[in-house]
């Protein structure tokens, strides 16, 4: 047995429900397997209504007690989860992986990522404080704090399947909510060994409870229906959050949506064309291509567009493709075959349009959803490869002939997660950065999320923010009490 192969084994597979695991039965199980060989990984449990009012049922009961905790036993309990995290990052790494085809340096670095919000949040939370005044009046004095929102309902997706769940579970932990996970049916066993942590350093039962399950809408409408759910953060794709966030809106549930992006990844025509071409290939083919801020449409002023695509394309050819597990691999598969057949639609759909195929193109033969990195230039602006989110390694390249124009362009999108820029003037680039409508802009850096910072859209790229102060706020209520004097 490899030693991936006996991490596996030691994932459990189970629900985990007030403080414990429930047993996996053949019949309700389902399937996890490695999208980089389709062979099976393991079966993990299909819950169903029975587990998920046991979920909320534990998560309510221990919300009472939860909720009053001190913030020192909660910064300690985070503490020792990110310790632990950081101590078992490797084996993590490889289920990350084993369950998603990540190549393993980018499923380290996912690690790392993950366990950054842990910290971070066992930190911040130690430093909340409310407000103390006296009244304009002088009558009174007025007092506001903040309380955790309650029972909160996680759901995350499979393209970052560990760090997705660290950025929510941590910052409700640390408010003094408590959470009820589901985790995406592609990838359930990192976050199973991240609530296997959370368990082994002491958490009280029912803080965190996480149900695997098939039957995601059933599940989500029956807990969203649930006056005892106060809370739902969901991260995936814009049609779901919309239908998620309809469901919520009969409880007035706090929601939060990180959705889908389609994000313009723009190259001036000072820019320094290296940092651009290095900076493109991170932004586009991170993941495979499978990320909500991948660089979905490349935009160069015409003034280096030939220049740029000309070692755009050299540099992409470059790139080794294969089993995630594998040594020097940068793109793994796709994670099924329905994507890689729906990637493989976007090229055709592309070419179709009048775009120029100038490198990959084909799905990969033999066994594991692998697809050819792939660049596309001159498909028209306003159509299928430009308004739809390609979640793929295909590269979509335009041009324009003015920053004004760079800037139109890039807001000519429903989305609005994140837009990439480089060039070397200052002003020049904080002028776009101005003009653009997302929730994040990285300047001469392919990647931006971090910790400290908040994550997260605008227009149908999500509601709330992840990460930084705001993280923690999106789980908090504030209290107003005023003392007469
Ligand atoms: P998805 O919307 O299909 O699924 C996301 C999660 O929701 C999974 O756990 C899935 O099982 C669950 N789900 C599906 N239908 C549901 C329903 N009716 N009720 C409740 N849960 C339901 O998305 P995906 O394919 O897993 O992930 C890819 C999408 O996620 C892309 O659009 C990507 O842009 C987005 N994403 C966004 C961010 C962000 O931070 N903004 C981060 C990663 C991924």
């Amino acid at each position: 047995m490899t030693s991936y192969e006996q991490v596996i084994e030691s994932v459990p597979k189970g629900a985990y429900v007030d403080g414990a695991w429930t047993p996996v039965n053949g019949d309700a199980s389902f399937e996890v397997s490695d999208p980089g060989n389709g062979t099976a990984l393991c079966r993990v449990a299909d819950t169903g209504e029975r587990e998920w009012d046991a979920a909320v049922d534990a998560a309510s009961a221990a919300f009472s007690e939860w909720k009053l905790t001190n913030t020192e036993l909660r910064a300690d309990l985070l503490r020792r989860v990110y310790d632990a995290v950081m101590d078992q990052a490797e084996d993590i790494a490889q289920i990350i992986s084993a369950e998603a085809g990540k190549p393993l340096t980018e499923a380290r670095a996912e690690v790392r990522y993950g366990a950054s919000f842990i910290r971070w949040y066992s930190e911040l939370v130690l430093a909340d404080r409310g407000d103390f005044a006296a009244s304009p009046s002088g009558e009174y004095w007025m007092v506001t704090k903040k309380e955790p929102v309650g029972v909160a309902l996680l759901i995350t997706p499979w393209n970052f399947p560990f760090s997705m769940v660290t950025r929510k579970l941590a910052a409700a932990f640390a408010a003094g909510c408590t959470s009820i996970i589901k985790p995406a049916g592609f990838t359930p066993l990192s976050s199973s060994w991240l609530v296997k942590i959370f368990h082994e350093v002491g958490v009280p039962a029912g803080v965190v409870n996480l149900l695997p399950t098939t039957k995601s809408a059933a599940m989500s409408s029956r807990l969203l229906k649930d006056s005892r759910v106060r809370k739902v953060s969901f991260t995936g794709s814009t049609p779901v959050g919309a239908s998620l966030l309809k469901g919520a809106a009969d409880n007035i549930l706090a929601s939060s949506m990180e959705l889908g992006g389609n994000a313009p990844f723009m190259v001036l025509s000072d820019a320094d064309l290296d940092q651009a071409v290095a900076g493109a290939l991170v932004a586009k083919f991170r993941n495979a291509g499978q990320a909500c801020v991948g660089a979905n449409r490349i935009i160069v002023h015409t003034a280096v567009f030939d220049e740029f695509v000309e070692k755009f394309v050299a540099a992409v050819q470059q790139l080794k493709v294969g089993h995630a597990l594998e040594d020097g691999v940068e793109i793994g598969p796709m994670i099924s075959e329905k994507q890689r057949v729906e990637t493989h639609r976007f090229v055709e759909r592309g070419v179709e349009e009048g775009g120029r195929l100038l490198t990959g193109g084909e799905p990969i033969e033999g066994a594991g959803y692998f697809y050819q990195p792939t660049v596309i230039v001159d498909a028209p602006v306003g159509g299928h490869l430009w308004s739809n989110e390609l979640f793929g390694p295909i590269a979509a390249v335009y041009r324009t002939n003015s920053d004004d124009e760079m800037i139109e362009l890039a807001n000519r999108t429903e989305y609005g997660l994140v837009a990439y820029l480089y060039g070397q003037d200052g002003k020049r680039t904080m002028r776009i950065a101005d003009g653009i409508e997302s929730g994040m802009v990285a300047i001469n850096r392919p990647i931006i999320s971090e910790a400290r910072a908040p994550f997260g859209g605008v227009k149908a790229s999500g509601l709330g923010r992840e990460g930084g102060v705001d993280g923690l706020n999106d789980y908090q209520v504030t209290k107003y009490i005023a003392i007469q004097r």
